[in-house]
């Protein structure tokens, strides 16, 4: 007897502008293909919605969720008789300070005061310690309590991005913004590379799995992203589905990125956290034809990827001599800030003599302080080497 393969769903619907009666629409639609919100929220929950706050950015920039997508899904929430809150923990140093800031940038306070939804600190909340798995060994991974304990359901609610390190920013690594504060600039010393850096994220979203994910893909950003160094691209759509691995495989095959060259995506996978290919997706909604853009600019490290496998050994020992990336400082553009000289989790940049200056003999590549520059000046440079599998692509 034939064995029927379980099939996942990943709702797609076209929205073209953030105007809340478009949103609206388009949320409804969207949630319709997977059975209504009322399949995830009942009276009298208590619902966080976890959208991307990465750092205090605009909405216009694409660096975080819109904040009229998580008022449309805030009202959704109280319409079901039910309570919303809002709720994330940024990267970098000297922000947890600036919450009130970093809320009013983004757009959040007006979305909390338009749905009355209840804004969430994460950084006040009690810690808990997760002891994780990171190869043969274990680590404590502290990440605040309140998102394990005080709500009855989890609405994660990601950007479409890509991002310099881990190719793209999706779903499960959304749910990294729950390890409060600086926190998260510690767990790339603890894991370096970014297979490291993967099973990590992936252990720690396994604790904290939402129960429905909505994707903000109206505005995505393409290049160099997560942060400001990325550009916003109208892409035009929505997601929604219950999987986040569904999603982020989604997304990956909407940004034309093999499944295999995103490591979260491949260790999510290996840990049997949902499909295994795009075949075991359905899309009700838009076809992924429909949703590609007709031109989409990868990060410049996903060109690493492009490699063939069997260069791999002899180029990781010339990788060691000359670096396939690099972080560099604009001074022109830099104001000395000292953002990425306070966040670098290995203390690999000083400010000498007024100019920012990086130690490569200690740079880990994480690139955080790209991530967390709020001036644009700090960027990638890529190797010649690099440039030449960029051109292949
Ligand atoms: S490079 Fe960016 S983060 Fe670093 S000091 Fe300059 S402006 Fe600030
Ligand atoms: S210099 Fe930048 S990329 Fe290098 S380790 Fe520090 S924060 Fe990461």
């Amino acid at each position: 007897m034939a064995v029927e393969m379980k099939r996942f769903k990943v709702s797609a619907v076209k929205c073209g502008t953030y105007e809340k009666s478009e949103v609206t629409q388009a949320l409804t639609a969207l949630l319709d293909h997977i059975g209504g919100l009322g399949a995830y929220v009942k009276p009298g929950q208590k619902v966080l919605i976890k959208p991307n706050l990465l750092a205090p950015r605009p909405p216009e920039t694409a660096v975080t969720t819109h904040p009229a997508l998580v008022t449309v899904i805030a009202e959704a929430i109280k319409q079901q008789g039910a309570f919303p809150f809002i709720g994330d923990s940024p990267g970098g140093f000297g922000i947890l300070e600036r919450i009130e800031q970093l809320w009013e940038i983004t757009g959040m306070k007006q979305a909390a005061a338009a749905s009355g939804a209840t804004l969430v600190n994460f950084e006040k909340s009690r810690i808990k310690e997760l002891e994780l798995p990171l190869g043969k060994k274990k680590v404590k991974i502290p990440v605040a309590a309140c998102v394990l304990e005080d709500f009855d359901v989890v609405i994660n609610v990601p950007k479409f991005k890509t991002h310099d390190l881990t190719i793209t920013t999706g779903a499960i690594k959304n749910m990294f913004g729950v390890m409060p504060g600086l926190t998260k600039i510690q767990f790339h010393k603890l894991a370096p590379k970014k297979e490291d850096l993967s099973e990590l994220l992936v252990s720690l979203f396994t604790q904290v799995i939402p129960q429905l994910n909505i994707m903000d893909c109206i505005i995505g950003m393409e290049g160099e992203g997560p942060g400001s160094s990325g550009t916003p691209i109208a892409t035009g759509f929505l997601l929604a589905a219950d999987n986040a691995l569904a999603m982020d495989i989604v997304q990956a095959s909407i940004m034309g990125i093999a499944l295999e060259n995103v490591p979260v995506i491949a260790v999510a996978i290996k840990a049997g956290l949902g499909p295994k290919t795009l075949a075991e997706i359905d899309l009700p909604g838009a076809s992924l034809e429909e949703l590609r853009p007709v031109k989409f600019n990868l990060p410049p490290g996903s060109y690493a990827d492009k490699i063939p496998r069997f260069m791999v050994p002899l180029l990781s020992y010339i990788a060691r001599l000359i670096r396939l990336t690099d972080p560099v400082v604009n001074d022109e553009l830099c104001t000395k800030c000292q953002v990425c000289v306070k966040s670098c989790p290995v203390k690999a940049i000083d400010n000498y003599q007024g100019n920012i200056r990086i130690n490569y003999k200690k740079c880990i590549e994480c690139f955080c302080c790209i991530e967390l520059c709020p001036a644009r000046a700090m960027t990638i440079k890529r190797s010649g080497l690099l440039k030449l599998f960029e051109k292949k692509g």
